[in-house]
């Protein structure tokens, strides 16, 4: 049975007082009701803080993004020993913002994957189509080679410690949600993508929903069969709004 993961990708937002109040508020809705595991992702400067305000609680704290180097001359970036040292568990890679506006390619989204195993934290390999893909009807093609990258060099062993979200393009931040056959036709063929190399690993992995993501939608995309949880912007934000999210998964 897989365990529900419902992940807050807070992006470049908040002071370092609005996150220790988003933690404190989000470590309150802890309880019987969120029997899903519940990780957030706060900005990088922002980590440790999280780290110790969370260390009483079961909440996770993950990273959005990580250096493929493992060390050296590379200003501005953070490695996967640092993220592990401060006490990360998940690291978001290839989310579209980081492919479209940083130019990340599959290749090296593939290395990011594999440098956080490498020291021990779970990726949240993140993929999906732009709605020109979609429209295109090559949505499934696109999929396919995101994770093929990975599986190439990190092979499908790597997916047993791994997480997938997809995340279409068009419904991220846009308030336009994938509905839940579309999501599930997608996650159903990223599991069999999965399945043609290993059924075992398939039937494990966690693949999360994301995009525009609400506590009005989550109940009826959680509840399809291969939906199992989701990758939430905007609206873990919000306290109130992300605790209904995680009590619906
Ligand atoms: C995201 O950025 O991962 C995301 C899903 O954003 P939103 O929920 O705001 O669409």
């Amino acid at each position: 049975m897989r365990k529900r993961l419902v992940a807050g990708n807070w992006k470049m937002h908040g002071s370092r007082a609005e996150t220790a109040k988003l933690l404190n508020e989000l470590v309150q809705l802890e309880g019987p009701k969120i029997k899903a595991e519940v990780a957030v992702c706060p900005p990088f400067a922002y980590l440790s803080d999280a780290v110790r305000l969370l260390k009483e609680s079961t909440l996770q704290v993950g990273a959005q993004n990580v250096c493929a180097e493992p060390v050296g001359a590379f200003t501005g970036e953070i490695s996967a020993a640092m993220l592990k040292d401060v006490g990360c568990r998940y690291v978001i890679v290839g989310h579209s913002e980081r492919r479209t506006l940083f130019h990340e390619d599959d290749q090296l989204v593939a290395r990011k994957f594999m440098a956080v195993q490498a020291h021990k934290m779970v990726p949240i390999l993140c993929v999906g189509e732009s709605l020109e893909e979609r429209e295109r009807g090559v949505t499934e093609q696109v999929i396919a080679r995101q994770l093929d990258a990975v599986l190439t060099v990190a092979g499908v062993a790597a997916f047993a410690d791994a997480v997938v979200a997809y995340e279409p393009v068009w419904a991220i931040g846009t308030g336009k949600n994938a509905t839940p056959e579309q999501a599930q036709d997608v996650h159903a063929f990223i599991r069999g993508r999965i399945s043609g190399r290993d059924d075992k690993i398939a039937a494990g992995l966690r693949i999360l929903y994301g995009g525009s993501v609400k506590a009005a939608n989550a109940a009826e995309l959680f509840a399809k069969p291969d939906v199992d949880g989701g990758l939430v912007g905007g609206a873990s934000l919000k306290s109130e709004e992300f605790g209904r999210i995680c009590a619906a998964a």
